[in-house]
């Protein structure tokens, strides 16, 4: 029987699992609304797992599990969650691991998404490679030397907050000027309502740029310019083989990868200004895929069924 890994993929709004062949094949998908608390969030976790077991002739070898806020890689456990609540301190891996009777392992989701791009999607043969999803958050993940490198603390690669802007807008995370205040859907939506005067998506915005509204195209460049910046920063530190940016607001295309990959240029000093600045390539298949690889190399610690 072929061997398949269980992708869990914990967003603040939706909750996915997968199966997901050693190829990164997605055998079998289940998804559902993410409920506000902890406890429904696992309930409705191991409801859609077994509803992908149901339906796959494959059986999971391990579970990966990439949860959307700062975690502990290490030990297992979630740090907090910005959104929702019950979350704090949490053994999630363990907890996980008993109610599926696999071992598990869990990262943050930006981490498994990354690590699922260098395996099976645009970071493909690279040695190093620096990911960072841009949607409503901006989250981030670092390969080097083929590895994903989680740090000490299990926060590297978390390039949302990185500051850039000291008298920025605020945070979710209480400070100011941080990348992801400044170039996530989230920004864009609240600088497109502060140019329309009512309120706009960050969808919407997108939307607009593309149809020639010059308004809307300021407020993306304006985006695309502190996450160029933010990419040159990082780049200056980790001088990655590749960059790959991938999450809701990259489907936005060209629109958005020229004024980002312009910014980059001038604010990354020597040969690091030519690295290539790319898109994702697996869309939004790219959580529980990178969820199940973590399970496939074992990353962090893991927990025992
Ligand atoms: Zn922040």
């Amino acid at each position: 029987m072929a061997t398949a890994f269980l992708g869990l993929d914990v967003g603040n709004t939706r909750l996915s699992a997968a199966l997901v062949s050693r190829e990164g094949r997605v055998l079998a998908l289940r998804q559902d609304d993410a409920p506000p608390d902890a406890d429904g969030a696992i309930a409705t976790l191991v409801r859609l797992a077994e509803e992908v077991h149901a339906t796959a002739a494959e059986r999971p070898e391990a579970a990966g599990i990439g949860f959307g806020g700062p975690v502990d890689t290490r030990s297992g456990l979630v740090r907090r969650s910005f959104l929702s609540t019950g979350w704090d301190g949490l053994p999630l891996g363990r907890l996980l691991a008993e109610r599926l009777g696999l071992p598990t392992w869990l990262a943050n989701d930006a981490d498994a998404a990354g690590l699922g791009e260098a395996r099976f999607g645009a970071g493909r043969g690279a040695r190093s490679m620096l990911y960072v999803n841009v949607g409503t958050g901006i989250g981030g993940a670092v390969l080097l030397e083929g590895r994903l490198h989680l740090g000490e603390t299990s926060s590297a690669g978390e390039i949302g907050h990185m500051v850039l802007d000291r008298s920025g807008p605020v945070c979710e995370c209480g400070r100011r000027g941080c990348l992801q205040a400044l170039a996530s859907g989230t920004a864009i939506a609240r600088m497109g309502r502060e140019v329309a005067g009512r309120e706009v998506t960050g969808h919407e915005v997108g939307e607009a740029a593309q149809a020639g509204d010059a308004a809307a195209r300021a407020v993306l460049d304006e985006a695309a310019g502190w996450l160029g910046l933010g990419l040159a920063n990082a780049a200056q530190l980790l001088d990655p083989e590749r960059i790959i940016i991938g999450g809701g607001v990259a489907e936005l295309g060209e629109i958005l990868f020229s004024p980002v990959r312009a910014a980059y240029r001038a604010n990354t000093l020597g040969p690091a200004a030519d690295t290539p600045v790319v898109p994702a390539e697996l869309g939004y298949d790219a959580g529980v895929i990178g969820a199940a690889t973590l399970a496939m190399e074992g990353v962090g610690a893991g927990s025992e069924a």
